[in-house]
Formats: structure tokens, C-alpha cells, sequence
């Protein structure tokens, strides 16, 4: 399954993929749950954003899209 582009949400600490059962993939914000201001599932590519936060390169799924 390859993977859309999800613009700066691909990069984030908060984003979860979400797969659907049509085989497409969504990007779901977990900041949503805590703050209203924040869509549960932006629109992608997302170009900017106040509550980006960079993901660690050693999370799992950093390790995932590596092969590891
Ligand atoms: S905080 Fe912003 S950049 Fe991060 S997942 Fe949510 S919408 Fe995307």
C-alpha cells in the first residue's frame, strides 16, 4: 500500500495512519482529541501547521517506513 502525501502530517509526532477498509490510508491527528481547533482527520497535504511537532527518527513507525 503505498503511502499519499501527507505533507507536514507525515512528519508528526501526533499523526496516526489510519487504514480503511477500502485499502486507502488516513491521516488521523491526535491532537484533535485534546484540542477542538485541530481537524481529527485534516485535509492532506497539510503545508502548515501551528501544532507540528517533529517525530523522533527512532519511533516505530519511522522504523517501519525503513524496513527495520
Ligand atoms: S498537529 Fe498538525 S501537523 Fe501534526 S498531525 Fe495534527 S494536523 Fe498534522
Amino acid at each position: 500500500m503505498s503511502e499519499p502525501n501527507f505533507g507536514l502530517c507525515g512528519g508528526c509526532l501526533f499523526q496516526r495512519v489510519v487504514p480503511t477498509t477500502r485499502g486507502s490510508l488516513f491521516s488521523l491527528c491526535e491532537r484533535a482529541a485534546e484540542d477542538p481547533s485541530f481537524p481529527r482527520y485534516p485535509r492532506i497535504p497539510v503545508g502548515s501547521c501551528a501544532g507540528f511537532l517533529a517525530r523522533p527518527a527512532s519511533t516505530d513507525q519511522q522504523q517501519a517506513e525503513d524496513g527495520e
